[in-house]
């Protein structure tokens, strides 16, 4: 694959008991952070993968029945509230922005897209529909902000990327589709969590491979143990069926190859090892 430069930094959190995301899990709550993707192609410019947090969550989920969302969900969007000062404060200028990846469109992946509204938008087209044809009340019961998701978007859909074999170290996951064309960012499909839930294989600039998984989990205990969350939190999102065999082939890629980093978008502890620059 093409080498490309990766770090993977939290724009805000948000606290829930453990035990909504893993069986067995304390009802303690615990913070989660929302972790961007972003990756450097060495040609094209800074790609996000997802966009985490925004004041625009807030405003978004400031009238009823939105407003639900921020009461099961409590946010912090963290000390670099305002966009500018995030890409600031992580040394990205605006002007590097190629485009975003999103994996899916619940508000905590895709709050801030209004400000890259301006740049192209890869996501799967059957994630983008069930957000556009679901009721108002529908989406917030399935963590959907329409609010935050901007009418006119220059969309590439995954589904008609060009199919690619991935290298052997993403086994048994076999293909990605090749969104940029040049074999450097391979969008895999991770089933279950919502509709068009999508995640991104990549190779850093350092030779590691990773596979950002978005919310296939919580955490990487999650396919270490091979434990899902409770079946409500599974089936009230998505179909408990899928997600249990894409939860099942995380298992055996983590399994297959110790080097493959698998990056769930909420879990801090694989955060810590790519946080580039920024890691104290
Ligand atoms: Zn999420």
């Amino acid at each position: 694959m093409k080498r490309v430069g990766f770090r993977w930094i939290a724009r805000g959190s948000c606290r829930h008991p453990e035990a909504m995301t893993i069986r067995g899990g304390s009802l303690c709550p615990v913070d989660f952070p929302a972790l961007v993707g972003v990756i450097a192609h060495p040609e094209r410019g800074i790609f996000l993968f997802d966009t985490g947090y925004d004041p625009d969550f807030l405003s978004a989920t400031r009238p009823f029945p939105e407003r639900l969302y921020r009461w099961t969900t409590p946010v912090d969007i963290g000390p670099d509230t305002e966009w500018q000062t995030w890409l600031a404060a992580h040394g990205i200028a605006e002007s590097d922005l190629a485009g975003t990846i999103v994996s899916h469109f619940h508000g905590d992946h895709v709050a801030g897209l209004k400000r890259l509204a301006h740049l192209p938008v890869w996501c799967a087209r059957a994630g983008l529909e069930d957000l556009r044809q679901a009721s108002r009340i529908g989406r917030v019961r399935r963590g959907y902000l329409a609010d935050c998701v901007p009418a006119e978007m220059h969309n590439h859909f995954f589904e008609d990327a060009p199919a690619l074999p991935l290298p052997t170290a993403f086994a048994p996951y076999e293909e990605g589709r090749d969104i940029l064309g040049d074999g450097s960012l391979l969008a895999v499909e991770l089933p279950g969590h919502c509709p068009g839930h999508w995640g991104l294989a990549l190779r850093t600039e350092d030779g590691r491979d990773v596979l950002l998984a978005a919310d296939a989990v919580w955490s990487g205990k999650s396919i270490s143990a091979c434990r899902p969350p409770p079946r409500l939190t599974t089936a009230l999102l998505g179909d408990s069926r899928s997600y249990h065999a894409t939860l099942n082939l995380l298992h055996r890629a983590a399994g297959n190859n110790g080097d493959l980093a698998i990056l769930p978008s909420h879990c801090a502890t694989s955060a810590a090892a790519f946080r580039g620059e920024d890691a104290d």
